[in-house]
């Protein structure tokens, strides 16, 4: 059997992976990154919408073919059609062009000196007592083995690397997506971001608009267990009901699974981290998770190549990466959980009633998890009695 040798070996060229392998290339140490598809970033299941500080963060600018659209309101529309707008004043947003986003930042990885090998399926870990020393995968129809000091677990919300190393078989709550990319359209203006919210568009999730210009959008619905329904027909209904959308040309259907119940309580063991989805790593209340990924990444493989060059790759020197993250992504990750939560209490009533009260900052902070405790205080404050008990019984 043909076996490959590296200090780290990655699995998964998505944002997370690509970020950790050319960190790890950057800082010296020799690293593999292997992915099951021909090419990092196709096929796409995204909405493919990112701040710009997720972009230069990532390495790249603002610029094609990595941005197609840039985004400057976020129109929140509330179940009775009343729309809340927050312009960009300290942030801008982008659509990306997510299959060229992703390849960029695996090139990147590869001229840091990171090894990408491709079209290579991941089998599972391969242990030596508890610790994970490598990878089985599948080349050409063969089992190869990856042999690494380290092994990085990068590989999607489904991660094969997780379950079989014997970590979360699943996540305790997730949202399901549908979506098209439409055609044939003249929206007035594709600078504005749509999240429709209320049990009737999306139970337990949204629906959005994310124009990758005037005449192409990405649509789509994720709801979470409420639904009565699949996710597919929410997204049909909403098309139906919405003029702009009506006769629009169907591009491209897609979907995916967005894991909301918040960063998984063990993501680190002997010789292995896991990072971006397969940790659980999104922004609950947005479903957002390039940028957590991009940030994770980046600490999974600093601390990957320090472990290594302290000879000591044991669970708790490597746990040093949750401690990291946790100091501010794995907060917003948590706070932004606990709004979600609060939010499942709402009926479509209170939902109408919170969009007269909030004011913008509100839900830049509790959408992104950001100052959450202040913006309830706050709410409170202006919130008729039946959404303060809400809001309160939160906050205890
Ligand atoms: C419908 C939908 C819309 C979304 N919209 C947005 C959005 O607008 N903005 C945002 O920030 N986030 C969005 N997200 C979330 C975002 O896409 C993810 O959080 C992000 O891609 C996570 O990055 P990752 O690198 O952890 O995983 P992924 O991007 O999933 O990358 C994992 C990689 O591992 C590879 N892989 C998997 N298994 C194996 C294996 N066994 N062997 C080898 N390779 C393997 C995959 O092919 C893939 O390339 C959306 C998600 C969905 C489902």
């Amino acid at each position: 059997m043909q076996q490959y040798q590296s200090d780290v070996l990655i699995v998964g060229a998505g944002p997370a992976g690509s970020m950790t392998a050319k960190t790890v290339a950057e800082l010296g140490a020799d690293v593999i990154f292997i992915e099951e598809h021909e090419t990092p970033g196709t096929p796409v299941f995204c909405g493919e919408g990112l701040s710009i500080s997720g972009i230069m963060n990532a390495g790249l600018d603002p610029v094609e073919p990595y941005v197609c659209q840039q985004i400057t309101t976020a129109r929140v529309v509330a179940p009775n059609g009343k729309t809340v707008d927050l312009h960009a004043t300290d942030w801008t947003g982008y659509t990306l062009d997510r299959s060229e986003f992703d390849k960029a930042l695996s090139e990147n990885a590869v001229k840091a000196g990171a090894k990408l090998m491709t079209k290579i399926c991941a089998t599972g870990v391969i242990k030596e007592g508890d610790q994970v020393v490598g990878v089985r995968a599948i080349k050409d129809g063969k089992e190869v083995e990856f042999r690494a000091k380290v092994v990085i677990g990068a590989d999607g919300h489904w991660s094969i690397i997780r379950r079989s190393a014997g970590l979360a078989n699943y996540f305790d709550d997730w949202v399901t997506c549908a979506q098209y990319k439409l055609s044939g359209l003249n929206l007035d203006d594709s600078s504005i971001n749509e999240f429709w919210i209320g049990a009737k568009y999306a139970p337990g999730g949204y629906a959005w608009v994310f124009p990758k210009n005037k005449k192409v959008v990405n649509i789509g619905v994720g709801v979470r267990e409420r639904h009565t329904k699949p996710a597919i027909e929410y997204l049909k209904d909403f098309i139906a009901n919405d003029p702009r959308f009506r006769n629009a040309k169907i591009e491209m259907t897609s979907g995916g699974i967005c894991p909301v119940s918040g960063t998984l309580d063990k993501i680190v063991m002997d010789g292995l981290i896991l990072t971006g989805d397969s940790a659980g790593q999104l922004i609950p209340m947005t479903g957002a998770g390039i940028h957590c990924s991009i940030e994770s990444g980046k600490i999974a493989g600093r601390v990957a190549v320090e472990a290594i060059r302290e000879g000591d790759v044991s669970k708790k020197r490597l746990s040093a990466y949750r401690a990291e993250f946790d100091t501010y992504w794995g907060r917003r990750i948590t706070e932004a959980g606990k709004v979600l939560h609060m939010l499942d209490k709402f009926s479509d009533d209170d939902l109408d009633v919170l969009a007269e009260v909030i004011s913008h900052e509100d839900i830049m902070h509790m959408a992104n998890g950001l100052n959450v405790a202040s913006a309830m205080a706050g709410l409170v404050k202006k919130s008729p009695m039946k959404l303060m008990h809400l809001i309160r019984a939160f906050m205890r």
